[in-house]
């Protein structure tokens, strides 16, 4: 989920430094409830179900997941397995404006609601078992999923523009680029606090890794990379005197 976010929301489409859309997170008996920004909801439902776009050349969001309605919840759930999400929106009366169907276009999530379509099947097996890479994408989902849960903390980054440059390369190592607000050191002693540098026993370090990604948060196998730049709003010629 968060790979299809980062990639998928412009910074023209974030809103209040909801980066990835959600403005807060709380665990739940049930997993975890996401709460969303009300103008960001519609798109990030498009970006997550999954779907085949023949324009784009195959599948896009995130295999496997569904979307079923749940009490005064809507919830993501996968098909394989019992992870659910569910969603909070601040009108409780929302309904999602939801994908439908298009030339080139299929939504696997309507097609196939209780089963994995093939292209789902083919690329859950490539991730999830994808020989020496197998331990990188558990690190990634890991932390990934940790970065999900701090919707706050990752806000930081958006704080002063409402926005930031999110992406992955190829749904790894996730890449986030800001300029004005919280200074980088101090972001990352904030995501290193929260436990994100820790490492569960089941995911193995990969230390050849290090090096490639020298400005980014270490989990693992897996990495954040924070970065601050010069400010791309304007605002820097008042402060043209100060070195960056
Ligand atoms: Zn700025």
């Amino acid at each position: 989920m968060v790979a299809e976010l980062a990639d998928g929301l412009r910074e023209d489409e974030q809103h209040d430094g909801a980066l990835l859309g959600f403005t807060h997170a709380r665990p739940t008996a049930a997993g975890l409830l996401l709460g969303l920004h009300p103008a960001m909801a519609d798109r990030v439902l498009k970006l997550l179900l999954p779907r085949i776009d023949e324009r784009y050349g195959g599948l896009r969001g995130v295999p496997g997941l569904r979307l079923v309605p749940h009490g005064r919840y809507w919830a993501l759930t996968r098909v394989q397995g019992n992870a659910v999400v569910h969603l909070g929106h601040p009108d409780e009366g929302w309904q999602p404006e939801l994908p439908v169907h298009g030339a080139g276009l299929t939504q696997l999530w309507r097609r196939n609601r209780h089963r994995l379509h093939p292209a789902e099947v083919a690329y859950l097996d490539d991730w999830t078992r994808g020989g020496r890479n197998a331990g990188r994408a558990l690190a990634q989902d890991w932390l990934n999923s940790r970065m999900l849960r701090r919707p706050r903390l990752l806000g930081l980054a958006g704080a002063t523009h409402g926005s930031a440059n999110t992406y992955t390369h190829g749904r790894g190592q996730l890449v986030v680029e800001w300029c004005c607000g919280i200074e980088r050191a101090e972001l990352e002693r904030r995501l290193r606090r929260s436990g994100l540098a820790g490492r569960p026993e089941a995911i193995e370090e990969h230390p050849r890794d290090r090096w490639r990604f020298a400005d980014g948060v270490g989990m693992g196998g897996a990495w954040v990379t924070l970065r601050k730049a010069p400010c791309a709003h304007g605002y820097a010629r008042a402060s043209k005197d100060e070195p960056w």
